[in-house]
C-alpha cells in the first residue's frame, strides 16, 4: 500500500472555496505520479458558520483537527464580519494552540509575473521571510484605562520570551544552513522600542554566535522595509518578530509582482502538531465565485505542504510546473497577471506540466 497523507482541508470564505479544490486537482496529480496518496478530510468553517452558529469553528475544532498531518487553508474573512472575528475565531487559535511559531513565507519572482520594480528578472528577487508566529506585540494583555473625560489612555503588552525569541532565531539559523545560503538578516528597531527590540538584538547576537559560518546583518524596520524596495538581491533570510515579520511578510510578495501567487505555511518544526499551509491572499470577496482567482498560492502553499510532509518529490514537481506554466506564453493568465483566462484554464496548464516534469 502506498503511503498515506492526513489533510485537513479548510477552504473558508470567498475565493478560497475557488483555489483551494484547484490546488488538490494539482497536489493530487503530483501525488499520483509520486506513488502516495492524500487523503483529505474537508471542514466547512468559515464566516458563513460564523452567521448559522455564533463561532467560526465548533468548541472542540482544535481537537477535531489535531489528528492530521497538515491543514490546508483557503482564506476567511468576509464583508460583514469583523476581522478580529474571524482572525480570532479560527486562525490565531490554530496558530497557537498548535504552537505553529514559524510563519515561513518565500519570496520568489516567478517567471511570466509582472514585478512592480524596474529591470528584476526571476533569480533577482530570492529570499525568505521567517516571522515569529504566536508572541510578541500580538498579545491581548492590556486595556483601556479611564481617567477621566478626555483621560482615557491605553496600554498594549509586547511579550518577548527567552524561549520564544531564541527559537525563532534558531529556526531562521537552521534554514539558512538547510538552504546553503549561510546569511541571515534581523529586523529591530531597538532606536524606537525600548525594551523588546535591544532583548530581541541580544538573543540575535548569541543565538548568532553559535552559527559562526552564518553571515549576519540587522536593520531597523523602516529602513529594512525600503531595502525591499530598493535592494531586494541582498537578502537570504530575513528574522522579525511577530509585527515585523508581518509587515515585511507582506511586502515581500508586493514586490514580486501580486500577492495572489504567494504562499504561507505556519509551522510548528517539532511536528508535535500539524502544521498550516495557506495562500497569502484573502477571500477577496470581489472576485469570489467567478473563477478568475489566482490559484498559483493556494498551489504553491500546498507544494510547501508536500516538502514538510517529506514529499520532496512531489514538492518540488508542483514548483517547477508552475514556474514552467507561467514561463510559456501560451498558458492562459487570470486577470490579475494582466490575461483574461480562467482559473481552471491556468490551473489545468500547471496540471499538465506536472506529467510533462515527471
Ligand atoms: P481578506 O479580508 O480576507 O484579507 P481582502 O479583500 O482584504 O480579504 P485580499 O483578498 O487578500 O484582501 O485581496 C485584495 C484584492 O486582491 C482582492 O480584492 C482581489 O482583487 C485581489 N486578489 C487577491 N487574491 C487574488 C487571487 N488569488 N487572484 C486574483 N486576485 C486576487
Ligand atoms: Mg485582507
Amino acid at each position: 500500500m502506498s503511503r498515506t497523507h492526513k489533510i485537513a482541508i479548510i477552504p473558508g470564505d470567498g475565493i478560497g472555496r475557488d483555489v483551494i479544490p484547484a490546488a488538490q486537482q494539482v497536489l493530487d496529480r503530483a501525488a499520483a505520479l509520486c506513488g502516495f496518496t492524500l487523503a483529505y478530510h474537508p471542514f466547512d468553517w468559515s464566516c458563513e458558520t460564523y452567521h448559522a452558529t455564533g463561532r467560526m469553528m465548533p468548541d472542540d475544532g482544535i481537537t477535531q483537527l489535531a489528528d492530521h498531518d497538515a491543514i490546508f487553508l483557503g482564506a476567511v474573512g468576509y464583508p460583514g464580519v469583523p476581522d478580529h472575528i474571524s482572525l480570532w475565531g479560527l486562525l490565531i487559535p490554530i496558530r497557537r494552540e498548535f504552537d505553529q511559531y514559524v510563519n515561513l513565507r518565500p519570496v520568489r519572482l516567478l517567471p511570466g509575473v509582472p514585478c512592480p520594480l524596474a529591470n528584476k528578472k526571476p533569480g533577482d528577487i530570492d529570499f525568505w521571510v521567517v516571522r515569529e508566529n504566536v508572541e510578541g506585540e500580538y498579545s491581548q494583555i492590556g486595556g483601556r484605562m479611564f481617567a477621566g473625560t478626555n483621560r482615557e489612555f491605553v496600554e498594549q503588552t509586547a511579550i518577548f520570551t527567552r524561549f520564544g525569541t531564541d527559537r525563532i532565531l534558531r529556526f531562521a539559523f537552521d534554514l539558512a544552513t538547510k538552504l546553503g545560503r549561510n546569511h541571515v538578516t534581523s529586523a529591530t528597531k531597538s532606536n524606537g522600542i525600548f525594551h523588546s527590540m535591544p532583548f530581541w538584538d541580544e538573543r540575535f547576537a548569541a543565538i548568532a554566535a553559535t552559527y559562526p559560518e552564518t553571515r549576519i546583518d540587522q536593520y531597523h524596520i523602516d529602513i529594512l522595509a525600503a531595502r525591499f524596495v530598493m535592494s531586494p538581491e541582498r537578502f537570504d533570510v530575513v528574522v522579525g518578530s511577530n509585527l515585523f515579520g508581518d509587515i515585511l511578510s507582506d511586502l515581500g510578495p508586493g514586490v514580486t509582482g501580486t500577492i495572489a501567487v504567494a504562499p504561507s505555511a505556519n509551522l510548528n518544526p517539532e511536528r508535535k502538531f500539524p502544521s498550516m499551509f495557506e495562500p497569502v491572499h484573502g477571500s477577496a470577496p470581489d472576485i469570489a465565485g467567478k473563477g478568475i482567482a489566482n490559484p498559483v498560492g493556494a498551489i504553491w502553499a500546498g507544494a510547501m505542504m508536500l516538502e514538510h510532509l517529506g514529499e520532496t518529490e512531489a514538492a518540488a514537481l508542483v514548483m517547477h510546473a508552475i514556474e514552467s506554466a507561467l514561463a510559456d506564453p501560451a498558458t492562459p493568465r487570470t486577470p490579475d497577471l494582466g490575461g483574461v483566462g480562467t482559473m481552471s484554464a491556468l490551473n489545468a496548464a500547471i496540471v499538465e506540466q506536472c506529467g510533462k516534469q515527471k
